[in-house]
């Protein structure tokens, strides 16, 4: 185990064990009742039931061992049930569970905020609100936006992913299966091109950012654009990072425009990339912020972080909730941020990235079907596709993502066409296991 492992609560033996098919007896019957009680909609991506989970690992009902190639969709970045968190979450439902912040204040809820407002980007003063999920950061941020300038309409990218409440399906680009038949959606959002290098046909950062506003002039008119959302590496769109000097071309525009930059960070924050934010490689600061996904550890937390003057300007009581930041997830969060720092897990993400990137693009070099590895630290992924024409091969990615399930690896796929694979272990996981990870997958798409 390296230094910087911090294994879960249970003290889990970091190995792939497969001991029964998959999925075993136990988790069979357990999801032969899920069948039964829970709404059809609310899929699972693997046909197994957790049991226990840490380091590198997640445990099913039947004693088999997967390594942890997703993290709950970007989540657990310190593992899970980090000791920190476990012990700072029970010591705080010991004393209180809920208060709601907006009857009766308590210090861990100023204290993330206190915290926010120093890791996220930008040298002027900052103010944050807490919230429950990444949509409703999302929501609240358009909402601070649209009151701070007093304009309506907000523009989305292509391949953007940004919740599923009704305003955020609205800026969320792909119809199946997050919008289809849900309508009607918010209005005032509309949707542009992005920078997606692999499929741009050698568009410059610049040139993608000029495309994009030369749209948005032309359908909208600067003077009417409350706000630009979009995700600094874009996550279920497939993990697309923008040419260089897109987002900084974007900034300068928006800054010039009085519109507020919002950055989505809710996949690609805390460390993921190898520093806290994506957006910390782009060289500006955005004027808003949403995180969640890696925020608490796996406790259910969300924040709009920004500038005083657009935080501030709404009126008092107009935002809120019942539970946003809720005690024990503040608790969390103050330990998973501390995780992050003491544990040396920015380092570790870089690292995890080096090997990933390494293995990957060796893969890559001896099968054409690997169109392209890109990402950055512990978020990284493989684009499949049909080596003649580059068409998505969702089919393979599939395939591959079934081989590496049935053979004891959490594995997960993303892109609006579905032929992305992407990797995003926790940052506990160690070489041993990340390599074997890696090995699974390489194995899977050697007979698919
Ligand atoms: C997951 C995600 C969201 C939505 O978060 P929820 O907690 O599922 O509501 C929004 N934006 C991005 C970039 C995400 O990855």
């Amino acid at each position: 185990m390296t230094a910087s492992t911090v294994v879960g609560g249970l003290d889990l033996a970091q190995e792939r064990r497969i001991v029964t098919a998959i999925p075993g007896p136990r988790s069979s019957e357990i999801l032969a009742v899920k069948e039964q009680e829970v709404a059809r909609s609310v899929g699972h991506t693997l046909p197994i039931v957790a049991e226990a989970a840490g380091g590198g690992v997640l445990v099913d009902v039947d004693g088999n061992s997967f390594i942890d190639l997703g993290s709950g969709i970007a989540v657990t970045g310190v593992g899970n049930a980090n000791p920190r968190v476990v012990r700072a979450v029970t010591e705080q439902v010991q004393r209180f569970t809920h208060t709601a912040f907006t009857v009766v204040p308590y210090e861990g809820y100023i204290e993330v905020a206190r915290k926010l407002n120093r890791l996220v980007p930008g040298d002027f003063p900052k103010r944050t609100a807490l919230f429950n999920s990444g949509a409703e950061a999302v929501e609240n941020a358009v909402k601070i936006a649209r009151h701070a300038t007093g304009r309506q309409a907000v523009v989305a990218f292509e391949h953007s992913f940004h919740g599923r409440t009704n305003l955020t399906m609205a800026l969320t680009a792909k119809s199946s299966p997050y919008k289809q038949g849900f309508g009607p959606f918010a209005p005032e959002v509309y949707r542009v091109q992005g920078s997606y290098p692999y499929r741009d046909g050698g568009l410059s950062g610049p040139e993608a950012a000029r495309r994009a506003i030369a749209q948005i002039e032309n359908q909208l008119g600067a003077q009417s654009v409350a706000a630009i959302i979009i995700e600094p590496i874009q996550g279920e769109g497939g993990f697309i990072v923008p040419a260089e000097g897109f987002l900084a071309t974007l900034h300068e525009w928006t800054s010039s425009n009085g519109i507020v930059f919002i950055a989505d960070e809710i996949q690609s924050g805390f460390a993921r990339t190898g520093s806290w934010f994506a957006v910390d490689h782009e060289g500006f600061a955005p004027d808003l912020v949403t995180m969640a996904k890696g925020i608490a550890g796996g406790l259910p937390l969300s924040a709009v972080t920004g500038r005083a003057e657009l935080m501030d300007a709404s009126q008092v009581g107009g935002l809120g909730g019942t539970y946003g930041g809720n005690p024990i997830a503040c608790a969390a969060a103050l330990a998973t941020l501390e995780s992050y720092e003491q544990d040396g897990l920015l380092e570790r993400a870089r690292r995890i990235g080096a090997i990933l990137t390494e293995r990957l693009t060796a893969l890559a070099q001896a099968d054409p079907r690997i169109g392209e590895v890109r990402g950055r630290g512990a978020m990284i992924a493989v684009e499949l596709v049909d080596p003649a024409s580059t068409a998505p091969d969702a089919d393979l990615t599939a395939r591959v993502v079934r081989f590496a399930h049935e053979n004891g690896v959490i594995l997960l796929a993303c892109g609006s066409h579905g032929n992305v694979i992407r990797f995003l272990p926790p940052l506990t996981i160690d070489d041993h296991l990340l390599n074997e990870g890696i090995d699974i997958v390489a194995q899977g798409l050697a007979r698919s």
